[in-house]
């Protein structure tokens, strides 16, 4: 990846020094998202759905372009595509929704990789309506094994809920093999995809994974925070009942029943983020642009390197969580003696950004039996000048509670 790919961000125009290595928890944003979104309040500023005029008309166009253009990202038709706030959103809309699918004595399988946002509202759901909560776990490697579902998913689940990529291992499951493994041993069953770690940074495409639903978050992938897609198939997502009610999903509220509008307007009560929106087809047009395989092998290439340097450079006393090659751009690792959270104050002080804690991944941290680790995500705008000034910051690190 040239330079010419570093200088779209505009951020480093005004932070030359910047090191950043924390696009697993948000991607910076290139200029092309940045102006859609600044060039939706100078030029249209409408709302959508609603008003006759030229600009309402306008907006309300290019709202249903972007939903076309989402869906062609994510392998999906328009209509199986509703705009959320996140991946967040995305699976508590699914946990509303999903309720009356579930009763005592059913189960809902959810895998111990899961990031909170995966995790938290199953096993809310399942606390609700007396079911059970099972937790696949993963492998050496840190992914899911489809022939292990055997073990976990029977006749009575109801749900299962994986992700794509791990937010902290950077492991990248075989989700069309796990979403096969799970149907056949339970054809009712509804799958769930986190995409959150995978959209951006790989191919998403619901029809080749088969997956009932998947949601993913627009500021993961270059584009504006506030706006996120959850993925439905038709036929689920028109049975489904709304998450929220209000105005821009009604057809007719006076009756005793309201009447609803069809999928994927019933999911959007209420006026979206559409400067966000208009930014995240911006960003798709972004990771089109590039290609998620070659972001894909940039990022592999990076965090390889990095993978190399770091245990050249640290030996026995660093340990990267993972699998034994990268395969995607996040590094997890913990260092002999030195919290993650100082390894991370210490680099933030030289401009260095780096996760710690447990990312938002605790069962996961339990289950490698460590109460944290430091994690580094390599991105599109990364170059090897990154690697050395990580490493040099490490060292820093190390001297400083050598001491
Ligand atoms: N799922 C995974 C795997 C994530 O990494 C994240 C965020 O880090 C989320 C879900 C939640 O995303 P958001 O905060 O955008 O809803």
């Amino acid at each position: 990846m040239d330079n010419s790919i570093k200088n779209r961000f505009p951020i480093f125009v005004a932070r030359p020094g910047l090191v950043y290595l924390d696009s697993g928890a948000t991607a910076l944003k290139p200029d092309t998202a940045i102006e859609a979104v600044s060039g939706y309040y100078r030029d249209l500023s409408a709302n959508v759905g609603r008003g006759l005029y030229r600009t309402a008309e306008e907006t309300s166009a290019r709202f249903e372009t972007v939903r076309e253009r989402a869906a062609r990202f994510v392998g999906a038709d328009p209509e199986e595509i509703v705009f959320t706030r996140n991946t967040t959103e995305g699976i508590n809309l699914l946990e509303y929704s999903l309720a009356d699918r579930v009763t005592e004595g059913d189960v809902i399988v959810v895998t111990a990789l899961e990031h909170h946002s995966n995790f938290l509202p199953w096993k809310r759901l399942a606390k609700r309506s007396g079911t059970e909560l099972r937790i696949v776990p993963f492998d050496i490697e840190g992914r899911l094994n489809p022939d292990s579902l055997r073990e976990h998913i029977d006749g009575r689940t109801k749900i299962f809920a994986f992700s794509a990529v791990s937010n902290v291992l950077g492991s990248v499951n075989d989700v069309t093999a796990l979403i096969r493994a799970a149907k056949a041993i339970n054809p009712g069953i509804i799958t769930v995809v986190d995409a959150a770690q995978a959209a951006g940074h790989m191919a998403v495409d619901a029809r080749e994974w088969d997956c009932d639903f998947l949601a993913l978050s627009g500021h993961k992938m270059y584009g504006p925070t506030g706006v996120g897609l959850l993925y439905g198939k038709t036929a689920l997502l028109r049975t489904l009942e709304p998450y929220q009610v209000g105005g821009g999903m009604i057809l007719d509220s006076t009756s005793e029943t309201p009447v609803y509008m069809d999928a994927p307007q019933r999911f959007e009560a209420g006026t979206p983020d559409i400067a966000a929106v208009l930014g995240l087809e911006a960003a798709i047009g972004f990771v089109e642009e590039i290609g998620t395989d070659a972001i894909h092998s940039h990022e592999i290439a990076l965090a390889t390197k990095a993978a190399k340097r770091l245990t050249e450079t640290f030996g026995d006393s660093i340990r990267i969580l993972g699998p034994a090659t990268r395969e995607n751009g996040i590094i997890s690792f913990t260092m002999d003696g030195i919290h993650p959270h100082d390894i991370a104050q210490v680099l933030g002080e030289r401009d260095i950004c780096i996760r710690a804690g447990e990312h938002c991944a605790s069962p996961l941290h339990r289950e490698l039996g460590i109460p944290a680790s430091a994690r580094a995500s390599f991105s599109v705008y990364n170059t090897e000048t990154d690697i050395d000034r990580l490493i040099e910051g490490l060292k820093g690190a190390v001297n400083l509670f050598k001491k």
